[in-house]
């Protein structure tokens, strides 16, 4: 196994994988989607890390070998997220469509289809989009 720059985490959510239950795991997927949206990246991808028991992969705003015409893409021998503009790093669709290869590649040989690799993030995408105007309950809320 690799060894990975540590990263020490600053974030104060708490979330046991025990504690997957539809609700809760919403706002798991809300508050990822969220921290991407308000340009906290970074932040994100160590909740995700966390929560999938993977390392945390590193990101960078270039390209990666000529490869000019995609938005962005995951190098497995570098656990490295590459996206072409700084804007893709506020992307929710692309970060965690990226962030699927990377959990695929860390659990086994293979780095997923394109089509789980949507699936993944589209799924954080729609909890969000229930939580935000569906009023979802909060853990704070009573049921
Ligand atoms: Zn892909």
């Amino acid at each position: 196994m690799r060894k990975v720059k540590s990263h020490s985490s600053h974030i104060g959510v708490t979330l046991l994988s025990s504690d997957l239950s539809k609700p809760k795991d919403d706002l798991f997927k809300h508050d990822v989607v969220k921290l991407i949206l308000s340009r906290r990246t970074e932040e994100a991808i160590e909740m995700l890390a966390d929560r999938f028991m993977v390392e945390v992969p590193r990101i960078k705003v270039g390209h990666w070998k000529g490869r000019k015409n995609v938005l962005a893409v995951y190098v497995s021998q570098r656990q490295t997220i590459f996206v072409a503009k700084s804007s893709e790093m506020w992307n929710p669709f692309v970060i965690l469509h990226e962030f699927y290869h990377h959990l695929r590649s860390r659990s086994g040989k293979h780095r997923g289809t394109e089509k789980l690799a949507d699936s993944f993030a589209i799924a954080f995408i729609r909890a969000f989009l229930d939580v935000e105007y569906k009023g979802t309950a909060t853990p704070t809320s009573p049921p």
